[in-house]
């Protein structure tokens, strides 16, 4: 390849990252990087918070959410129901700094930072219930044994979480973003989002529901999980 088909290909690569703000984990992760549970691939949820965190049963339903969304797929990893872990102590500031970051490239910095600051928690996937007002909710995907996925939500008594239905699709929403999803610009879908003018409160809704997903999420799923 010569040096300006290298050229563009480094360039795009750029704009490309710079589009997707979101980490770049590997295009497929083998069952090798995860835990192992009772019937196969494991995720393990910490959810830290307190215990009678009102996000706790919400974060619940979305996990079997997605679990349901993996078997549909074929997939065999799970996600566990989550344990909540009250005894450490958030990192408030590494989260808040982590979400100013989204979804710039330099957020891979900040993730980094915060997956050290939540390193004492042995898992493979960490949902932060902040209890800051200025945080935005954000999802940072699972990359491999040593870098954890993370979901920091915004206290729910926060707009746009108090708006019915909203609560529920962010949550699931930022698990997708753990699982590897980026944003797309359909209004209609789970993962619309930002460059795109979606925002959460689009997600509001009198019946209770979670949007779907495109088949291009559903393939990267089907590409990215075992
Ligand atoms: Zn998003």
């Amino acid at each position: 390849m010569g040096f300006l088909s290298r050229l563009a290909v480094c360039l795009s690569a750029i704009v490309a990252l710079y589009a997707c703000g979101v980490g770049v984990g590997p295009l497929s992760v083998s069952a090798a990087e995860l835990a192992r549970g009772p019937v196969g691939p494991l995720l393990r949820v910490a959810i830290i918070g307190t215990p009678d965190d009102p996000r706790i049963p919400v974060v619940r339903e979305a996990l079997g959410f997605w679990n349901g969304e993996l078997s549909r797929l074929g997939r065999s990893v799970r996600f566990d129901s989550g344990t909540v872990i009250a005894n450490v102590p958030l990192p408030e500031d590494a989260l808040g700094a982590a979400s100013r970051a989204q979804p710039r490239p330099w957020s891979v910095y900040f993730n980094a930072r915060l997956r050290s600051s939540l390193g004492g928690v042995d898992d493979e996937a960490d949902v932060a219930l902040s209890a800051s007002p200025d945080i935005i909710s954000f999802g940072v995907p699972f990359e491999g044994r040593d870098r954890h996925g993370i979901v920091a939500l915004r206290p729910m008594n926060r707009w746009p979480l108090t708006l019915p239905n909203v609560a529920r699709n962010v949550t699931v929403h930022e698990l997708g973003h753990l699982l590897g999803l980026q944003h797309n610009a359909d209004a209609r879908t789970l993962m619309c989002g930002r460059p795109a003018p979606c925002r959460p409160a689009a997600f509001t809704s009198g019946v209770p529901r979670i949007f779907p997903l495109t088949p291009n999420d559903q393939a990267g799923l089907r590409q990215r999980w075992p």
